[in-house]
């Protein structure tokens, strides 16, 4: 029987709605920022420098990493260690051949290519391949909902098929499963030629791709099953669809009275979306980036959406107990119950309190799939889910320092 039973029986943890609403364009963005850590900005591209929609920025060393492209015309104006600034500009006021041409669409349908060369086309195009799933014998698309309040899966259902059909054709050309199954939330009609569904309770967390696997064969990591995002699915269909650089991402915004789906750039700031949106932040408000129960909150308006991120959230003041950063465990053990690997988060986050990481590693902290329950439930309002996060990124690094096979990360959805 599952730990976690009660929350499951709450409303708030269902991941379907039936409450289906179109895509919205988001709005055209007069500045971007993009995220350039790991990267090696591409030679001649500085400060100053003209760029078009789709130019190439920066080149990520793993073959798995998708590259970094321009989603606007513009110029850069800035670059540090962490990010590249776009300034919006419209070429129709810049000297004739002023800005570098639109790439060539990649006929990636026509092509031809298998296996890691399609790997590595896809790369160029932006795309990270390793959240595609790595080679096993079956691959699950998971087409639940991350988490709760988000809302797009079961429309991206519908209206974005043709990119999920391009993404599965391309999926099966990777040639890293002998089969590909779709997970949907039961009671959805949805079905895609060849691909053989399985229905699954859209309770969270069954949408934890680690959790949903489970739901589906039955095994506790089974070696030879990974899982996809549906959110990594669409990103490849878009690129197959237009042969172009991957710009784009779709995320909810939402409130807790009021939520939409978007297609917006990569890099769109969160005060730019706030103010197309009409919303006015309130002191004591709170942006999150991601989804409302595992999201990370926000401390500027020049913040941007990242690539990957599939939501974006504003908590009023007021609407939850705010997360009290010093404040005591009092050992009540919600978390323990609430975990659905079965690890201490109560120990696993006192042992990152006081910095005393590698403890963790004796609470098997790798077994966290990151998804945030324990945060959610624990009474004394502490950073539980942040604090494990903080051991793992430690951690992480400790091992790459020392040639260690790195962890999986966290918050892979
Ligand atoms: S975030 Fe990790 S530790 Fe917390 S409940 Fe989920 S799996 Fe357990
Ligand atoms: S829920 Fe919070 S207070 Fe209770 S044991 Fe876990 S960390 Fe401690």
């Amino acid at each position: 029987m599952k730990q976690y039973f009660q929350l499951i029986k709450d409303p708030r943890f269902r991941l379907v709605q039936n409450d289906h609403r179109p895509f919205i364009d988001g709005p055209a963005p007069r500045r971007v920022r993009l995220n350039r850590e790991g990267f090696a900005m591409v030679p001649g591209v500085k400060k100053k420098t003209l760029v078009s929609p789709g130019t190439l920025l920066a080149e990520h060393p793993s073959p798995d990493k998708g590259d970094l492209h321009s989603p606007i015309y513009g110029v850069i104006t800035e670059i540090n260690a962490r990010s590249v600034f776009v300034d919006a500009m419209d070429p129709a006021e810049a000297e004739p051949g002023a800005f570098p041409p639109l790439p060539e669409p990649a006929d990636l349908l026509r092509q031809g290519l298998e296996g890691e060369e399609l790997v590595s086309a896809v790369k160029k195009l932006g795309v990270n391949t390793r959240s595609l799933g790595r080679r096993a014998k079956t691959l699950i698309v998971n087409a639940l909902n991350p988490e709760p309040g988000v809302r797009w899966a079961e429309p991206m259902l519908v209206e974005h098929a043709d990119e999920i059909r391009a993404c599965l054709e391309l999926q099966r050309r990777f040639r890293r499963a002998d089969e590909i199954l779709l997970a949907v939330p039961t009671g959805c009609s949805v079905r895609f030629s060849g691909i053989r569904a399985v229905e699954v309770e859209p309770v969270y967390p069954n949408s934890v791709n680690e959790l949903l696997i489970k739901e589906v064969t039955g095994e506790e990591a089974p070696p030879d099953v990974a899982a996809v995002g549906l959110h990594n699915v669409w990103s490849l269909g878009r690129v197959a669809l237009t042969g172009l650089p991957l710009t784009e991402t779709v995320i909810t915004i939402g409130t807790a009275s009021n939520w939409a789906n978007f297609v917006v750039k990569n890099g769109s700031l969160v005060g730019e979306l706030l103010e197309f949106l009409h919303i006015s932040l309130q002191n004591g408000d709170t942006i999150l980036r991601g989804g409302p129960l595992r999201g990370e909150s926000l401390d500027r308006l020049d913040r941007s959406i990242t690539k990957g991120a599939y939501g974006f959230f504003v908590v009023n003041a007021g609407e939850v107990p705010p997360i009290e950063g010093d404040s005591a465990c009092v050992n009540c053990g919600a978390c323990i119950v609430a975990c659905p690997t079965r690890i201490d988060p109560r120990m696993l986050s006192r042992y990152a309190e006081f910095g005393k990481y590698n403890m963790s590693r004796k609470e098997n902290f790798r077994l966290c799939v990151d998804c945030g329950l324990c945060g959610y439930v624990c009474i004394a309002r502490r950073p539980v889910l942040q604090y494990i996060r903080l051991a793992v990124k430690r951690l992480e690094e400790e091992e790459r320092l020392a040639g260690l096979t790195p962890l999986e990360p966290v918050g892979k959805a």
